[in-house]
């Protein structure tokens, strides 16, 4: 019997605000440990929290822009548990229930799918803060002993419940890829995987191929990386398949993923959301949006990155892959579109923003925000091409020296004096000296050697440190070749 997986995500997202969820407190990363917190995010006696609001417009956003349904009103519980790193004893979250409704139900992402687009529908996104963190240092582990700090206690998050409509662990891959670029371009997270921006919960069974029904589910907890909940994903179905060949039975249970041993080991056994005894968080008042606030957050949704590929292919006519590229960060194809605003050629552009652009960012590990070299003078640089002011080769040299000291092309070309020699007597001269210099190569290609075209335009171009108009020198080459081997 064949078997196909069934999965479903549980993605937990930290949102760009600049304080926490209930206080005041600054949300930040790679602060000195516990040097973050107030009676409010470690829920001391008598502290007050109060919801900040924009926490709910980043929630409402990447709700409007996944399609989803926002209720007018929802309600913060207490989900009651123990953990060294919760100092509350408890967690303000949201619920989904047949009473209660989260801040967000429904709509979906579309991913490809071997069998083209296809929508990932979402249960629903709601709100609920972050704990703490458990360092499990060596040296204190030794001695028996963890240490805690409560810097995250209280940092925003929503978390976002797919439906089962993931049919492979390559689904899930474009799944979170696609998410992470709609809470990018829409400002809502910053999205950064290794600050444990999103962290993902992954479900998934098997079943019959072509079947309908749901086997039993393991959940793979907190991954950070999407590579990795892909490789988890392909690891467990195998575990999955072979469990049930061989007769087995799979049991409900939740696991680790260890991607440094490439391993999935067991977290804990079958449990209920009974557990944690939820509850009406009774010092918060209920979470009631205004539909006229709700119509100026959507306002605020800019071009998704969906559209933004349908019009890359429309207007500009590029390649899939090279949009897919260019669309990934939003301010890259913000890049990419302003050289052509000032006039570059899209597909001249599309290929030096996906060429040296990108491949200078990531040298230089830097963000493209702090690139020196500005879309218009890459359009003034393309312009120098086009003239024939300067080779495509000699421009890459330019480029990087405008990526160094933000100057424009045409001093970097002037100052170093790199414009492309395209004067046919400055050519001629140079030409007639290289074939003297070589009698025996002129001869060998008088007798029909006619590769060592070559070699004469690798010595013209030495000679000029690679700015003979290519063109002009092949052309006058050929005629000074030929004609000599006429000669009697
Ligand atoms: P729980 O009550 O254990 O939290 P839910 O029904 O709320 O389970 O679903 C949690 C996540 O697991 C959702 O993303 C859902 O799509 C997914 N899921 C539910 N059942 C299955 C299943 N049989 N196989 C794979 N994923 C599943
Ligand atoms: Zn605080
Ligand atoms: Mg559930």
């Amino acid at each position: 019997m064949k078997y196909e997986p069934v999965i479903g995500l549980e993605v937990h997202v930290q949102l760009a605000t600049r304080t926490k969820i209930f206080c005041g407190c600054g949300v930040s990363f790679g602060d000195e440990a516990n040097s973050r917190a107030c009676p409010v995010c470690l829920g001391l006696p008598g502290a007050l929290p109060v919801l900040n609001r924009e926490a709910v417009e980043h929630a409402v956003r990447i709700a409007l822009a996944a399609g989803c349904t926002v209720q007018r009103r929802s309600r913060f519980l207490r989900k009651n548990y123990f953990y060294p790193d919760l100092p509350k004893g408890y967690q303000i979250s949201q619920f989904q229930s047949n009473e209660e409704m989260p801040l967000a139900t429904g709509g979906g992402i579309d991913i490809p799918s071997p069998n083209g687009t296809k929508t990932v529908r979402l249960i629903r996104i709601h709100m609920e803060e972050d704990a703490g963190k458990s360092i499990h240092d060596e040296a204190f582990v030794a001695a028996g002993e963890s240490l805690v700090d409560v810097n995250r206690c209280g940092v925003p998050l929503i978390e976002l419940v797919t439906e089962p409509d993931l049919a492979s662990p390559d689904e899930a891959y474009h799944f979170m890829s696609r998410l992470r670029q709609i809470l990018t371009y829409t400002g809502v997270s910053e999205g950064d995987m290794e600050k444990g921006h999103i962290r993902i919960d992954a479900n998934v069974s098997i079943r019959p191929s072509g079947t309908s029904g749901l086997g039993t589910k393991v959940e793979i907890k907190n991954m950070n990386s999407i590579r990795n909940c892909r490789r988890a994903l392909e690891l467990e179905i195998l575990r999955q398949i072979d469990t049930t060949v061989a007769g087995g039975e799979i049991t409900q249970q939740t696991l680790l993923f260890d991607p440094d041993r490439g391993r999935l080991r067991a977290m804990r056994g079958k449990e209920s959301s009974d557990d944690y005894r939820y509850f009406p968080e009774p010092d918060l008042v209920p979470v009631v949006v205004d539909p006229e606030w709700v119509d100026r957050v959507r306002a605020t949704v800019p071009e998704l990155p969906q559209a933004r590929r349908a019009r890359f292919a429309s207007a500009y006519g590029l390649r899939t892959e090279q949009i897919d590229t260019l669309v990934a960060d939003r301010k890259v194809a913000d890049y990419f579109e302003a050289a052509v605003s000032a006039g570059a050629e899209p597909a001249a552009a599309a290929n030096w923003v996906q060429g040296d652009v990108l491949r200078t960012l990531n040298e230089r590990k830097i963000d493209i925000a702090e690139l020196k070299a500005t879309p218009e003078s890459l359009a003034a640089l393309l312009k120098l091409i086009g003239a024939g002011t300067i080779s495509a080769n000699i421009a890459r040299d330019v480029f990087a020296k405008m990526a160094e000291s933000g100057a424009s092309p045409d001093s970097v070309v002037e100052q170093q004096g790199l414009a492309q020699i395209s004067d046919s007597s400055e050519i001629e001269g140079l030409i007639g000296r290289v074939i003297s210099e070589h009698p025996d190569e002129v001869v060998r290609y008088g007798r029909g050697d006619k590769k060592l075209l070559g070699f004469f335009m690798g010595q013209i171009m030495k000679a000029t440190r690679g700015q003979a108009n290519p063109k002009v020198a092949n052309q006058l080459l050929r005629r000074k070749l030929e004609d000599g081997t006429d000669r009697p």
